[in-house]
């Protein structure tokens, strides 16, 4: 694990973000832990160093030459999205679910045909929402150059189309919810982002 990847990770132990447990994913699969980062980027200061260490990781890369836009799928990528963008000097939008669940710029946001963007998250897991971005601002005449995010959670293998970075990557353990030992042992399963509450499986 590179040295990055480790001063990011302590981020998250220090700011109580690196949960272990028994969790229910987003995929409808279980996993003994979850980061989440919401906990480290409640610090402004630190969202604001992982912003600038992942623009910089971007620009290493070559992956951020002649980048005028910054563009997250709302709410993970929101403040990550917007701390890149201020350390690459560029704007910063976001996109959020029409009433037909579509990914859609909002708010009176304008993209002109030949500006080149980044897609930002803070997670990757499988890459859909990012790819979901790339869709739409490709389809608006949009050059998306490269996608970034500070946890790829894919073990490096989600595919959204463009060149991609992050500054962790990990292989989350996950278990299909019938063949899970946690729930094996009785363990409630916490869906992250609630309250504590168990639900059901
Ligand atoms: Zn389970």
């Amino acid at each position: 694990m590179s040295t990055q990847s480790e001063a990011v990770l302590a981020l998250f132990e220090e700011t109580g973000a690196y949960l272990r447990g028994h969790f229910r994913l987003t995929s409808g699969l279980h996993s003994p832990e979850y980061l989440q980062c919401a906990k480290v980027l409640q610090y402004p200061g630190y969202a604001q160093q992982i912003g600038f260490d992942l623009a910089e990781a971007l620009r290493r890369q070559g992956l951020a030459e002649a980048v005028n836009l910054v563009v997250s799928p709302a709410m993970g990528g929101l403040i990550i999205g917007h701390e890149v963008a201020r350390a690459l000097g560029v704007r910063f939008q976001f996109t959020e679910r029409d009433a037909a669940g579509r990914m859609a710029l909002r708010r009176g946001f304008v993209v002109e045909p030949g500006e080149r963007a980044i897609i930002i998250e803070d997670v990757v897991t499988t890459g859909g929402s990012t790819r979901e971005v790339r869709e739409l601002l490709e389809s608006q005449g949009v050059v998306v150059l490269s996608a970034g995010s500070i946890i790829d959670r894919s073990s490096g293998t989600a595919d959204v189309g463009v060149p991609r970075t992050a500054l962790a990557t990990l292989n989350v353990v996950t278990y299909p919810p019938d063949d899970c030992p946690l729930c094996a042992q009785g363990i409630p399963v916490v869906k992250p982002g609630s309250r504590a509450v168990p639900v059901q499986p």
